[in-house]
């Protein structure tokens, strides 16, 4: 790749983080919980559990942190944890470009 062509793919990576909104990490799910009641249908044969109800969980040093989520809250965090997840695509893109260019800036000064 020409030099100026990888700078202006760096450009255009570094673009679409400036225009990304709140990255949260983690993930949401949809959860059915049982409540123990024996008397309660979700014990029942067939049971028919509570739910669902979202969760978010994000697993950070080795502990993970979840909470209990609205069906609003839910829609939120999934938008945010798309976003993260292209956050992250995005920074290993720039990653890659740069071990690239600096590689041949490198043997570009080794040549010299
Ligand atoms: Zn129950």
């Amino acid at each position: 790749m020409a030099e100026s062509k990888a700078k202006a793919k760096y450009e255009a990576v570094k673009e679409e983080i400036r225009s990304l909104g709140w990255a949260r990490p983690g993930c949401v799910t949809r959860r059915y919980t049982t409540c123990g009641n024996p008397s309660c249908r979700c014990m029942a044969v067939p049971p028919e559990p509570h739910g669902p109800y979202y969760q978010w969980s994000h697993k950070i040093h080795g502990k993970t942190l979840s909470l209990r989520l609205t069906d609003e809250q839910a829609r939120l965090c999934r938008e945010w944890a798309a976003n993260y997840k292209r956050l992250r695509k995005l920074v290993r893109r720039m990653e890659a470009l740069s071990l690239q260019e600096t590689g041949r800036t490198l043997g570009a000064i080794s040549r010299s």
